[in-house]
């Protein structure tokens, strides 16, 4: 855990409207939102934040909701799948509340072994609910109508479409420590070992795949973990050695992040388990208020009258 990419930290996605957004991921997936606040360079949109109890990295979802925003394509050079962890004998229970609540879903399939269910948000971003070979011990957040032995446990893994994986494969092994660990047809699955849970990414490799297109209901980018700054800046130097274009280190006021793109055209990211979600607000109140980064106080008032309400 040290010096090592631990798994999975958030995944980023452009949504349509606000509050569709909130009750979906609320409601319907019986998230904890645990921030609220605005996209730091676009203040006039919501960046809002989706996870476990205390947003513990590896569950953490999050969106800018623009609406009325075009609708996005999934495609070659993304992030084209997002797995969550569900326990074992929960798919029953899920298939009849996307039922009830007419969310557009598959019928339960299996890859590597394990079942899982695919289920479209209110956008079209492309979920898996799936039910994980090995044990998934991490606490989950509990609403009236999500129990624990239904809940998500946070990521299960992300799938990336591309034209050729070697490129990104070589990112993932020889930079972040993932190693292959099964392939079925086109699709490659590799692994670390640095963490127990959210260790997983799926390369699928279609050659003649165009590009997708990022608008609503597609992932932006994915944010690999590290322990602290210093692993951060670790990791800065080996990609830039690489030769490729990596951003200074920017404070997002509950992580630190580098993004660079990798050659198989994805938008990374890495992110820093310090300081975390109750740097200013408690456990309790997560997601709560409307948080603001230090230079947008001053429009607190007006952006508490134009974002949109969520309730
Ligand atoms: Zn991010």
């Amino acid at each position: 855990m040290e010096n090592t990419i631990n798994g999975l930290h958030h995944i980023t996605a452009i949504a349509g409207g606000a509050k569709k957004n909130y009750d979906f991921y609320t409601r319907v997936l019986g998230l904890r939102m645990v921030k609220k606040t605005v996209n730091f360079d676009d203040p006039q949109t919501y960046h809002l934040y989706y996870g476990d109890e205390v947003g513990t990295p590896g569950t953490i979802l999050t969106f800018f909701p623009w609406e009325g925003i075009t609708a996005g394509r999934r495609g070659a050079r993304q992030v084209t799948e997002i797995g969550y962890s569900v326990p074992k004998g929960s798919l029953d229970f899920w298939l009849k509340r996307f039922e009830d609540n007419k969310v557009l879903y598959n019928k339960p399939a299996e890859k590597f072994g394990e079942q899982y269910l695919t289920v479209l948000d209110p956008d079209g971003l492309k979920l898996e609910l799936i039910v994980s070979k090995t044990a998934d011990t991490r606490l989950p957040w509990e609403t009236a109508e999500v129990k624990a032995e239904n809940a998500t446990r946070g990521f299960h893994n992300i799938t990336i479409t591309t034209n050729k994986i070697d490129a990104t494969a070589k990112i993932l092994t020889d930079v972040f420590g993932y190693r292959l660990l099964e392939q079925h047809v086109n699709r490659f699955r590799f692994i670390t070992d640095a963490v127990d849970n959210a260790a997983i990414v799926d390369l699928v490799e279609v050659a003649g795949e165009v590009a997708g297109h990022v608008a609503g209901g597609s992932v932006h980018h994915v944010a690999f973990r590290v322990k602290n700054e210093e692993v951060l800046m670790q990791y800065r130097e080996k990609i830039a050695a690489l030769g490729l274009h990596i951003t200074d280190k920017i404070d997002r006021n509950y992580f630190y992040s580098l993004y660079f793109r990798e050659p198989g055209g994805v938008l990374f990211e890495l992110a820093t388990d310090n300081p975390g979600f109750s740097v200013d607000e408690s456990v309790a109140e997560l997601g709560s208020g409307l948080k603001l980064p230090a230079q947008y106080e001053k429009m607190r008032g007006e952006l508490e009258k134009s974002l949109p309400s969520l309730v």
